[in-house]
């Protein structure tokens, strides 16, 4: 009679931690992902200003990461909403500001750059209660 094998149990459950391609939306393996920063002057980090004009965006191999940095060349970048993002940043994180000189200390930005970014910010907002994504189903 022959002995029956076991089955050899894993020591520890092995946790696979999976990404999102930020270009077709598939989730894969993280050791997978291919990740790059590409220019982008609406994004801004809550964390470091030195990535701030800078996205990071992931995708599950090199040919959609190349479709991503093409994506991000084509958009314009614009300085007043790079200077916009910076200004959303600190009037909606932490204390409080209150006077136009304190947004300057607390953004690096001169008065006249601010004035260009709100006037930036009101010609680029979306009407209210129209919410558009970008983005289509299919
Ligand atoms: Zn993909």
């Amino acid at each position: 009679m022959r002995k029956r094998k076991r089955r050899r149990q894993p020591e520890k459950a092995e946790v696979i931690r999976l990404e999102l391609c930020d270009l077709c939306g598939a989730t894969f393996p993280e050791d997978d992902m291919v990740r790059r920063y590409v220019p982008d002057s609406s994004s801004v980090s809550r964390h470091n200003d030195w990535s701030d004009g800078l996205r990071l965006v992931t995708a599950c191999g090199p040919d959609h990461l190349d479709v991503l940095r093409e994506i991000y060349r084509r958009r314009p970048y614009t300085e007043e909403e790079l200077w916009a993002a910076k200004i959303t940043r600190e009037l909606t994180h932490g204390p409080p500001v209150l006077s136009v000189e304190e947004l300057g200390c607390r953004t690096g930005l001169y008065e006249p750059e601010i004035r260009r970014a709100i006037a930036w910010h009101n010609s680029h907002r979306e009407p209210a209660g129209d919410t558009v994504t970008g983005e289509g189903d299919g």
